[in-house]
């Protein structure tokens, strides 16, 4: 037993009958090892496992050593989890549809298809097949983005912070920029738009109080250093009561009239309305466009539903002046990027947005489906012995839109004695799970999981839940 003063015989012994590393490498299993991982990281795991032996016979823990077999063994399985990927798909029972933590949009089938096709080989990023000569990576997404959104130019960056980051310094670097104070926002993961400010070198103007900002306050704040006005959404937080910002075609004009630009991080990249599905209303990129303002900047991968870039849309003119900024060529989007990118706009473009790209059905998914499938998924757990019910609550947006507006949903409830512990053993299922507990019981919001995530997560409760 382990709490036994260890016998230093028997230690000696046993310490003796553990074979070296490179016995080990002879044995067919640890050959195995070396072709599957190579020398170096197999000789680095059969030390760890005799070192773990080692330790294990030191403190007389071991009455015996290990088999060879044993030792290599655990020395596989001690590579396997370091050599496991860390990034690993999950599955999101929060019922927050765009969750910035789990990676924001799931992209369509095509969207994938498109990124592994151009992935797999050599493409046409930048070579123009009718002429044989160089091309241009714009002509990808960006032919498409202005086909949908009528904007005279558009470009795709790596993100929406990089495109407003252009944005400012292409345009304002050196002069000043007019913003309301209730749109000093900080979106999370540490974007604040006046530290983006700062660093394009844009001298930032805040007119207005927290909750109010007024027309004439923008109108007092224009001089000739002035370079543009900008209007930042507020992203993922609302002022309820009295407050108000002027209207952004009241902006548009304001700025017209002294020949600026009126500049809008709209963020979200909302191309269709969402008031259809329950949600409040969203201004949409088109809103933007529509209601004059000069560049609209947005992410690719919120409620647009495409992988992760920032986009401009807007004028010809200001456009050209973003491109050939030298920053321009440190945020580009990449191939993947382009290829994920162009085939998510096609299903707005071909109108199937709705049915194809993932954000979309999980928003119109009518509430009696999410409901049936919670039922079949509860009787399912209590069939066998699990504590499940259905209940009401809601789905959220996330990904900083639409804050405060929320989709009714029908949840899986499961009553465990300890719903953390419950919570935590989820996480380690191969396919981890995650939910939310609320009121001492643990959450699944079937909104927000994939059909063929089904199985596997059915598959986990019961595995976790039985008590
Ligand atoms: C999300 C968001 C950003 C940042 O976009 P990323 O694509 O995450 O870089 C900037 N502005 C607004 C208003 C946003 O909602």
């Amino acid at each position: 037993m382990s709490n036994q003063a260890p016998d230093t015989e028997k230690t000696q012994t046993l310490l003796r009958e553990l074979p070296s590393v490179d016995r080990l490498l002879n044995t067919s299993l640890a050959v195995d090892m070396m072709l599957a991982y190579g020398r170096p990281l197999t000789i680095e795991s059969l030390r760890h496992s005799l070192e773990t032996a080692r330790s294990a016979i030191l403190s007389g823990q071991a009455s015996y050593a290990p088999m060879n077999a044993v030792l290599v063994d655990d020395a596989r399985v001690w590579l396997e989890s370091f050599l496991a990927p860390t990034l690993q798909p999950v599955i999101n029972g929060t019922g927050v549809i765009v969750h910035t933590n789990l990676g924001r949009a799931p992209l369509s089938q095509a969207a994938r298809q498109a990124i592994e096709d151009t992935a797999k080989g050599y493409s046409t990023l930048e070579y123009d097949l009718a002429s044989g000569e160089r091309g241009s990576r714009s002509v990808h997404a960006e032919q498409l983005l202005i086909r949908l959104t009528e904007a005279e130019a558009s470009l795709a960056v790596n993100n929406n912070a990089a495109a407003v980051l252009l944005m400012l310094t292409a345009l304002c670097q050196g002069k000043e920029v007019i913003i309301s104070r209730g749109q000093l926002v900080e979106i999370g993961g540490g974007f604040r738009i006046p530290d983006v400010m700062a660093q394009s070198g844009a001298a930032l103007v805040e007119v207005g109080t927290t909750n109010r900002t007024h027309l004439r306050d923008y109108a007092k704040a224009i001089t000739e250093n002035t370079a543009a006005i900008l209007v930042a959404h507020h992203s993922n937080y609302k002022i309820i009561g009295f407050s108000s910002e002027p209207a952004l075609a009241e902006l548009a004009e304001l700025a017209h009239e002294h020949n600026l630009p009126l500049l809008y991080d709209q963020g979200s990249g909302a191309l269709l309305d969402s008031t259809p599905y329950g949600l409040e209303s969203e201004p949409t990129v088109l809103d933007g466009l529509a209601a004059g303002a000069d560049l609209v900047a947005f992410s690719g991968d919120k409620l647009l539903g495409g992988p992760q870039a920032g986009i401009l849309v807007g004028r010809q003119e200001l456009v050209a002046r973003l491109k050939r900024h030298p920053l321009a060529r440190a945020v580009r989007a990449d191939k993947l990027c382009l290829a994920g990118l162009a085939a998510t706009l096609t299903h707005y473009l071909t109108d199937n947005a709705l049915t194809e790209i993932p954000v979309w059905r999980m928003i119109a998914r009518p509430l009696q489906e999410i409901a049936a499938e919670a039922d079949t998924w509860a009787a399912r757990l209590q069939e066998v012995g699990i504590k499940a019910e259905v209940v009401d609550g809601r789905s959220t947006v996330g990904g900083g839109s639409l804050p405060g507006t929320s989709l009714a949903s029908r949840l899986v409830a499961i009553t465990h004695n300890e719903p953390d512990q419950l919570a935590r053993q989820l996480r380690q299922e191969k396919i981890p799970v995650i939910g939310r507990i609320q009121d001492g019981r643990f959450l699944i919001d079937p909104r927000t999981i994939l059909k063929d995530q089904v199985e596997i997560l059915l598959q986990s409760l019961v595995n976790c839940a039985m008590e």
